[in-house]
């Protein structure tokens, strides 16, 4: 017989499939797997952040002109160059100048497929023999992952919960030594939904300088701020410490599918490019592909013709969703929630197992919600926090507080009997 595998001379590489099942998909195929395919209800998707879906979080109607423009102008047909085309990194260094006390140039900004790719872009710029990368935890795990396959070793630093999830600068200076490269900050973060001051970026970025590292402050939930706190872009400290800021229109524009991101180096001193990084950057886009040209076409009329409105309409959405979560949480007894969402689309909450009868950890939890309840959560074991859950709100209020009923009637189901 021809086709039994063993006389194959191919494979699938296995070490990527470890990899991929640690991702945030990965996991969730694994919860929808479970769903009872005979509840009438609909299921409640709030594992993973894409409210695209939602009739409410359409797009604004001047990105989908914009689009219709550039395709229809027939002068995005060709390749672009693969740093991306000069009036979209033009319009982008202007739309993040705005937040920094000094401009950026269209030198300073390459266009990515997607944040996706910046962090790809970066992680392989920084990855030689024997360097260490700092990573907050609990994480957002396409870094993980995607660390996984170079030869970067990855340190996890703590998140404080009992502090807005700000970073344990402490174990940060522990953790570094001579061969770590860098520190990566999430802000707004996903999966805290917590917002840094200024204060604390500042502390951030003093740290780094003093350990003599770079900062990648992935801010592709920039200005998605629903709470006290104003979004400060890791950029407004470039002058202490080079700061590689990474980002894209998928979350502040609802435009996922769009695959339109950026890495922008904000260091106004000019160190990344003494140090080679610059040069890396462009080589390693030599190498990758380019958001389609036409999309690229589209940027600088997004960025200029999105107006306030539609920021604020979805500012307004996000932050009743999250009142919602955080008190319908509230009066949850096995679930609690140390902060109320600032920023992002997430919000973090402490599972006591404890008080549940028959639920173990949060991967149980999990599994028997989805199968129960028709209702998806990401157990935090797949951002690194055992026994915690990553929620996400950004979908219709009202699907949301369906949703939260029904995890507030499991819950009671399942509770310990006095
Ligand atoms: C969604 C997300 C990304 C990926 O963004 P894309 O622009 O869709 O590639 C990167 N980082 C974080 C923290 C995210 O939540």
């Amino acid at each position: 017989m021809e086709n039994g595998s063993a006389r194959w001379g191919f494979r699938g590489n296995e070490e990527l499939n470890v990899a991929s099942g640690t991702t945030i998909r990965g996991s969730l195929t694994n919860l929808m797997e479970n769903l009872d395919k005979d509840d009438p209800r609909p299921t409640v998707p709030l594992g993973h952040g894409d409210p695209s879906a939602f009739p409410l979080f359409r797009a604004a109607t001047a990105a989908e002109d914009a689009i219709v423009d550039a395709v229809r102008s027939a002068k995005y047909n060709g390749y672009a160059p693969t740093v991306g085309i000069l009036p979209a990194r033009r319009a982008i260094a202007d739309y993040l100048s705005r937040d920094l006390p000094y401009a950026l140039s269209p030198d300073d900004v390459y266009l990515t497929t997607g944040c996706k790719q910046a962090i790809e872009i970066v992680l392989t710029v920084l990855d030689r023999p024997g360097a260490n990368i700092l990573f907050p935890r609990p994480y957002y795990p396409f870094y993980e992952a995607y660390a996984a396959s170079k030869c970067l070793e990855v340190r996890h630093f703590d998140l404080n919960p009992e502090k807005g999830w700000e970073v344990d600068l402490q174990s940060v200076e522990v953790l570094a030594d001579e061969n770590t490269v860098a520190i990566v900050i999430l802000n707004p973060g996903n999966p805290c939904g917590s917002v840094y001051t200024h204060q604390h970026l500042k502390k951030i970025a003093e740290t780094a300088r003093k350990l003599r590292i770079l900062v990648v402050a992935d801010e592709v939930y920039h200005h998605i701020t629903f709470g006290t706190k104003p979004f400060v872009p890791m950029g407004v400290f470039g002058s202490i410490v080079p700061v590689i800021t990474l980002g894209s229109i998928s979350k502040r524009y609802i435009l996922p599918g769009w695959r339109l991101g950026w890495l922008v180096t904000t260091d106004p001193n000019g160190i990344l490019c003494k140090l080679g990084v610059v040069e890396c950057i462009t080589g390693c886009l030599n190498m990758a592909s380019d958001p389609p040209t036409f999309i690229q076409g589209a940027v600088p009329h997004i960025l200029e013709k999105t107006g306030e409105d539609f920021f604020l309409k979805v500012i307004d959405i996000l932050r009743k969703a999250a009142c919602i979560c955080y008190d319908r949480i509230e009066v949850i007894p096995c679930i609690t929630c140390p902060n109320k969402p600032e920023g992002s689309m997430f919000v973090m909450a402490k599972l006591s197992v404890s008080l549940l009868e028959d639920i173990n950890d949060d991967m149980e939890f999990c599994l028997k919600l989805a199968k129960e309840e028709s209702f998806i959560i990401l157990p935090g074991l797949a951002v690194g926090m055992k026994n915690w859950l990553r929620i996400t709100f950004a979908i219709d209020p009202s699907d949301l507080e369906d949703g939260l009923a029904r995890i507030k009637a499991f819950c009671k189901r399942h509770a310990k009997k006095q």
